[in-house]
């Protein structure tokens, strides 16, 4: 029988590079034959042969409500009916942001775009245009998106500025962006002792999802709040990946720590291309049409996505769901757990709200070297193994995973099963 996903990817990558649209889909990091969807409802999506997986990317995050959810089918439906794009306001926004803003209490104020990346490259500007300042402080193995100046890895050495992960970003473009490892408190330390004068904004996944599933340890994110206050820098927390997801008011609820902006994206949009950033009123007034810093977009706040967002957020702000969600994954995370110890694997893992990590590994790393430390070809083989027995994860270690609310008991258990099975094997 011919393999539909292989024909596909043959002729996806005669006209588009890679075969993908974003590389991480590519299957590059594990090997084979990347998965063309078809289709998706509930907890679960259907590749080019018809093979059902269950589904524990959720389009990288956004899907935690599942496939199809009927009451944001029915409002994308209805707002399509009424008009794709007016590069024009609507009532929409103004309930979007409302909506947002009661759940982030940090956020005075919030600009809506179309993409996290969008939103985390409009946050930094906004930061230096709002201190007046250039230095920017990241973290090895937080993703902010692909904006240049944070297309950044560590330089050698401590608290040095950073080299470019990418062709054609000139070190010039990350001259300013400090790279520091997380968790690591000494050379948070060092670093404001060395700059803070510069430092116009500290940028942080407060629980990190780009490097595995890793958390900043509260002395950590307690630190980086102080130091920021201490040196009048902007803390900024990316919660691209978190917010909506680890909990109702995201990492920041969570570990009980108040930024300057936050990133939003993924969740809010429900699978729309929808992000948004937003902090105190004071600096995001200094936003163009009112102030000096400028940001703008097309389709910005569109109708479609803003509805779509909107459905989102009211059916995750019912009573009891992030209880119920959380409960879900923990017993995932648990029983991967039970399944790796009694088939003797060294394994570990961890999961805040909708959100997890799995680690081939006793301990649970605190940082992105610790994470790179896993076995690939041990990682490849589980990756593959349960691609087989129909369960999807994502096709990288350095992925996070994502429970929605459509995964039955029965997929939970049908998950640790067959993990089971590949470490019997092993
Ligand atoms: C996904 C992600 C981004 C980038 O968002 P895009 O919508 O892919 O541009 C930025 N920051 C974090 C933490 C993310 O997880």
């Amino acid at each position: 029988m011919t393999d539909q996903n292989d024909l596909l990817f043959e002729r996806a990558r005669a006209v588009i590079p890679g075969g993908v649209n974003s590389p991480v889909r590519a299957f590059k990091a594990v090997g084979g034959t990347p998965r063309f969807i078809q289709r998706a409802q509930g907890a679960y999506f259907w590749d080019a042969n018809d093979k059902r997986y269950i589904d524990y990317i959720g389009s990288w995050g956004p899907m935690i409500l599942g496939h199809g959810h009927p009451a944001v089918v029915e409002a994308v439906q209805k707002a399509v009916l009424e008009g794709f794009s007016y590069g024009a306001p609507t009532e929409r926004e103004i309930e979007l942001a409302e909506a947002i803003l009661a759940l982030v209490p940090s956020m005075e104020m919030v600009r809506l775009v179309s993409s996290g990346t969008e939103a985390a490259m409009s946050a930094l500007r906004l930061a230096r245009g709002a201190t007046g300042r250039k230095t920017i402080v990241k973290f090895e193995g937080c993703y902010h998106g692909h904006a240049d100046a944070l297309l950044v890895k560590a330089g050698s050495g401590l608290a040095t500025f950073g080299n470019p992960t990418s062709a054609g970003v000139p070190p010039e473009v990350v001259q300013h962006t400090l790279v520091l490892e997380y968790n690591n408190l000494q050379q948070l330390e060092e670093a404001f002792a060395l700059h803070g004068k510069d430092i116009a904004c500290l940028m942080i996944e407060a629980i990190a999802g780009n490097m595995n599933f890793v958390r900043a340890t509260h002395e950590f994110a307690k630190r980086c709040r102080e130091l920021c206050t201490q040196h009048g820098a902007l803390l900024i927390f990316d919660e691209v990946m978190t917010g909506f997801r680890v909990g109702l008011h995201g990492a920041q609820g969570v570990l009980g720590i108040t930024p300057d902006l936050t990133v939003l994206g993924k969740v809010i949009g429900g699978g729309m291309p929808l992000a948004a950033f937003g902090g105190p009123r004071a600096i995001m007034e200094q936003l163009a049409p009112l102030g000096p810093v400028y940001q703008a977009g097309t389709l910005s706040g569109n109708p479609v996505a803003t509805a779509c967002g909107l459905a989102t957020l009211k059916e995750i702000s019912k009573p009891g769901f992030y209880e119920a969600l959380a409960k879900k994954t923990r017993t995932l995370v648990d029983g991967l757990k039970a399944a790796a110890a009694a088939e003797g694997q060294p394994f570990n893992a961890d999961s805040e709200g909708g959100m997890f990590g799995f680690f081939l590994m006793n301990e649970l790393p605190q940082n992105y070297a610790t994470v790179m430390t896993t076995d690939n070809a041990q990682f490849n083989a589980l990756f593959h193994g349960l691609l087989d027995r129909g369960v999807y994860i994502a096709p990288a270690l350095y992925e996070a995973g994502f429970v929605s609310a459509a995964h039955s008991e029965d997929d939970i258990a049908a998950t640790i099963a067959a993990a089971r099975d590949i470490f019997s094997k092993r």
